[in-house]
Parts: structure tokens; C-alpha cells; sequence
């Protein structure tokens, strides 16, 4: 590949994956084997799209169809509901209290609602039209695209939220650019992405088959991460690692080559709390969190 990184203008790259990717739900597999390429500049790793046009795919809701996750606000909240503590727990509700919050891909907005009785104003940014008329009534502001923020907003932010984002848009130095300049001086992005050091990712082509899909254009370590939040003009970004899965997740993957969820074999909880912290600690956990700061 010799187009220039979107992130940071490197034209050197290599091959770091060739196979299939997924293309939806388990078992949607492209049917041509792809190449993810890792850019020797920022390190970050990208897939070019096989979709035609991007914007329509996320604002029609064909993406929830491809995860058979259908389009209801129900269904989201089912899926999605227990996940929000943890993000609020990560920036601190205190630091939501009487402020402007903005959700940056913000689904049917179960974080939003977690802190719309603390902040002084909720803004969802949500391509999915589907979504709309219902985060509407919960009283969120809403508009599909970071662009599409009044001016009069802009600077005006004191935190935003993205998380599982990055890795789906076009151009993640575009994106973060976007949001920082939507927030106030000094003001916070909290973002979450897959970690691509993930062990499983390196140790399981099956897996690696599973996490590299249509969906996801870029791919992250902490340190490509970090050099993307510095080209978008964050002065600080601050990142810790999680690993949602047990070892009974890793050793079914081994075995039977299919995503199982956590507790399908039974473990020591002591075992699987070591092999979850040994992965946060080596930084080969399966998810990224991140903390931006824009400049004060
Ligand atoms: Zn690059």
C-alpha cells in the first residue's frame, strides 16, 4: 500500500495481518482474504473499507442488522445497560455534575441517561437515525455528526464521551480534531478502542480472524493511541488497559475456535483474576481506555 496514513502522512507500511476479517455477527466471514497494514509512522493499523459509502451504513442501521443486534432502543439498553457504571466510574461523576456532556457515538444513550440527572445539558451525537426520536424524549439534544453541533456549542464542552468509536470512522485524526474543538479549554474526552496488542489477537488466528472486521478501519495499541491524541492537539491522554474476558473465554477460543463469553469452563476465581491482571499489566488486555485532555 503506498496512500499516505490519514493519521500522521507515513507512506511506509506493512502487512500485519492476511486472511479473512469478519463482517458482522460470529460465522460472517469475508469471503477474499484482506490485508490489515500496520503504518510504520504512527503504528496504528488499518483496514482499508469494503463498504461503498460509510455514512449511510451507520445512519440507515444496516451495522446493528450485520450484528443481528437489530435496531430497537430496548434491545440496545439489554445489551448495553450494565457497561455504563464503568464509564461513569472512569472519569468520576463528579466531574459530570452541572457540566455540558456530550456523548460522541452515542447509541440509544444509556450513558447519557446515567447522567442526565447530574449535568446541566446532554448532547447525543448518533448517526443512527433509528435512535433519535427516543433520545429526544429523554431529553437529549441530538445530532448525527460532531459537524453538525451548533457553533454556539463549540468550545463550550466541559466532557465528551466516545467509546467503541474511534476505531469505525474514516479519519481518527479528523474525529478527535472535531471533538476538541467542541470542548472547553482544558476540557476532558474519555474514549475507549480494542487494545491491538491484545494477547488473543497475537496468540489465535481464529481469534484474530473474529477481531479484525468490515466495521473496524483502524486498530490501536497505547502507543499509537497517544501519538494520534498528540497529532489531534491533546495535551495529555492518559491510558489504562481492561480485559472483560475470563480464562475460560481464551482456552474455549483454543479449543473450539468460537466466542463463548466468560464461565464455560469453571476456574479458581483466584486463577482468573491473575490471568486477567498478568494481560492489564503487560498491556495485553482486550481493551483500551483512554483520558484526553484539550489544551487549557
Ligand atoms: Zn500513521
Amino acid at each position: 500500500m503506498k496512500t499516505p496514513c490519514l493519521i500522521c502522512n507515513a507512506t511506509q507500511w506493512r502487512s500485519c495481518y492476511h486472511g479473512s476479517i469478519r463482517m458482522g455477527s460470529f460465522g460472517k466471514k469475508s469471503p477474499d482474504d484482506l490485508n490489515v497494514w500496520e503504518c510504520g509512522g504512527c503504528g496504528s493499523r488499518y483496514l482499508p473499507p469494503v463498504m461503498a459509502d460509510i455514512e449511510a451504513y451507520y445512519k440507515s442501521g444496516e451495522y446493528r442488522d450485520d450484528l443481528s443486534q437489530g435496531n430497537a432502543v430496548d434491545e440496545y439498553f439489554r445489551l448495553t445497560d450494565n457497561d455504563q457504571p464503568h464509564k461513569l466510574e472512569l472519569i468520576g461523576m463528579h466531574e459530570m455534575r452541572g457540566k455540558i456532556v456530550a456523548d460522541i457515538g452515542a447509541g440509544a444513550g444509556p450513558f447519557l441517561d446515567l447522567v442526565k440527572g447530574l449535568a446541566a445539558k446532554t448532547i447525543a451525537v448518533e448517526p443512527n437515525q433509528c435512535y433519535h426520536d427516543s433520545l429526544r424524549q429523554r431529553g437529549h439534544e441530538v445530532y448525527t455528526w460532531a459537524q453538525d453541533v451548533p457553533s454556539a456549542l463549540a468550545g463550550k464542552i466541559d466532557v465528551a464521551v466516545s467509546y467503541s468509536v474511534l476505531e469505525h470512522v474514516e479519519s481518527p485524526l479528523t474525529f478527535l480534531q472535531d471533538i476538541r474543538k467542541l470542548l472547553r479549554p482544558g476540557g476532558t474526552l474519555a474514549l475507549s478502542t480494542p487494545n491491538a496488542d491484545d494477547w488473543m489477537v497475537a496468540n489465535s488466528a481464529d481469534y484474530a480472524a473474529f477481531f479484525y472486521r468490515k466495521v473496524h478501519l483502524w486498530y490501536f495499541t497505547a502507543t499509537a493511541l497517544q501519538r494520534l491524541a498528540e497529532l489531534a492537539g491533546f495535551v495529555t491522554c492518559d491510558v489504562t488497559f481492561d480485559h472483560r474476558f475470563d480464562l475460560s473465554n481464551a482456552m474455549v477460543w483454543m479449543r473450539d475456535k468460537r466466542p463463548t463469553g466468560n464461565g464455560k469452563i469453571t476456574f479458581d476465581p483466584a486463577l482468573n483474576a491473575i490471568w486477567r491482571e498478568s494481560l492489564i499489566r503487560q498491556g495485553q488486555s482486550d481493551y483500551l481506555y483512554a483520558i484526553l485532555k484539550a489544551p487549557a
